[in-house]
């Protein structure tokens, strides 16, 4: 009788343990999931956003592979990550789709995460870019206001990770605190972007320039690569104006914008300086392709057409160009290294403009080059 007495103390012992064990586990994470939450808050970027969402997820819920869907169906979200250099097509476990498609399939019936052991036959299509092949695995939906923002999906190497009849209020939770801030970052990504943008020629506009020319010269600084900048500004621009019209001008600016554009790689910068003037910074590019970049645009442009109210418009451009090569001893500030790069580039067009326009001319060894060269 005692016997049986101290052996159900002990059963129940080892209970109370297991339970106490539990408590202070779940109360570790419920720590862990809050500082998670206070350091995602702080990120003010979307590229910070996918990082740490990819790395800390992993860190958090100690797991062997995440993958972050997110959906975009206008492209925006690539066009935001490209101009910002972001890697994102070689980013291992971050995909875009164009379609919701996928998210339907797999959440429109609770629009709760899914969890169990990994058929690749479901679940492979959400693991795409991965090496690791995860042996159970949780599928979160991302959604705001009843529409998909994407999924976060967590895969772990042990099979007894993720169990159908676990609960998910953790995953939840979480997800709902991603979808929020993915949210308000790709709101605030957008409305950065419409307030740095030219709607007449659909290209940036100068503040944003300004703002990207210090980015660029530093990271020309930090990756010892050159950076160009093309100064374009049209020709007689005012005469077509006075000849055809205002509307027919505005029709002209947009057209040339586009084709400037067109000769430009994704990650060039454009913005509409002023009036009928254009900027281009070409990172990457040494003197020999900036010239070589400016002579394509300047010919495309002489060989546009441009139709409006019956009549044909042509028209051509000069263009300027400047060139900074990184010195290993910096001996001026970004800023006026700056001012110097695009007023080498101005002083290079009014040269163009001086020798007959319709034409490009460069500022060899400017400079800021030399200077930051030197000493
Ligand atoms: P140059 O070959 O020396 O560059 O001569 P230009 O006529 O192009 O240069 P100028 O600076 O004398 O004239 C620029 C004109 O651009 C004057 C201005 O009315 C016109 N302009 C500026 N912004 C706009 C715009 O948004 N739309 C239209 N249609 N015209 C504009
Ligand atoms: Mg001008
Ligand atoms: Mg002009």
């Amino acid at each position: 009788m005692e016997e049986d007495i101290s052996i159900d103390l002990r059963i129940l012992q080892s209970h109370l343990d297991g339970m106490l064990s539990r408590v202070k586990h779940n109360s570790l994470t419920l720590k862990r999931l809050q500082a998670f939450e206070m350091r995602l808050l702080a990120l003010s970027s979307l590229t910070e956003m996918i990082d740490f969402i990819l790395d800390e997820t992993k860190l958090l819920f100690d797991l062997e592979i995440v993958s972050l869907y997110l959906f975009d169906p206008t492209n925006d979200i690539a066009c935001y990550l490209e101009s910002d250099h972001y890697p994102y097509k070689d980013r291992q476990g971050f995909m875009l789709v164009e379609s919701d498609a996928l998210f339907k399939k797999f959440f429109d019936y609770s629009h709760k995460p899914l969890l169990g052991i990994y058929h690749p036959e479901n679940y492979e299509q959400f693991f795409l870019d991965g090496d690791q092949i995860p042996s159970s695995v949780i599928l979160a939906p991302l959604i705001r206001r009843g529409k998909y923002i994407g999924s976060l999906n967590l895969g772990s190497h042990r099979s007894d990770r993720f169990i159908h009849t676990m609960a998910t209020d953790f995953i939840e939770h979480l997800a709902s605190v991603l979808s929020i801030s993915l949210e308000n970052t790709l709101n605030f990504e957008t409305m950065r972007r419409t307030s740095l943008f030219d709607p007449l020629t659909g290209v940036n506009n100068r503040r944003f320039l300004e703002q990207r020319i210090n980015e660029e010269l530093d990271r020309s600084l930090r990756t010892h690569q050159p950076l160009s900048c093309l100064f374009l500004d049209i020709d007689y621009f005012k005469c077509i104006n006075d000849t055809h019209g205002h509307q027919a001008g505005d029709q002209v600016l947009s057209q040339v914008a586009g084709a400037i554009k067109k000769q430009l790689r994704s990650n060039d910068v454009l913005s509409r300086y002023g009036g009928e003037e254009f900027v281009a910074l070409l990172s990457g590019s040494d003197e020999s392709i900036a010239l070589e970049i400016a002579e394509r645009i300047r010919s495309s442009i002489e060989a546009l057409l441009i139709q409006f109210g019956g009549q044909e418009i042509a028209v051509t451009i000069s263009i300027g160009a400047a060139t900074f090569i990184p010195g290993l001893n910096a001996t001026k500030s970004v800023a006026d290294t700056a001012r110097e790069l695009i007023n080498t580039a101005d002083a290079a067009l009014y040269q163009a403009k001086n020798k007959g326009r319709n034409r490009v001319e460069n500022r060899s060894g400017i400079l800021s080059t030399l200077d930051l060269q030197k000493a």
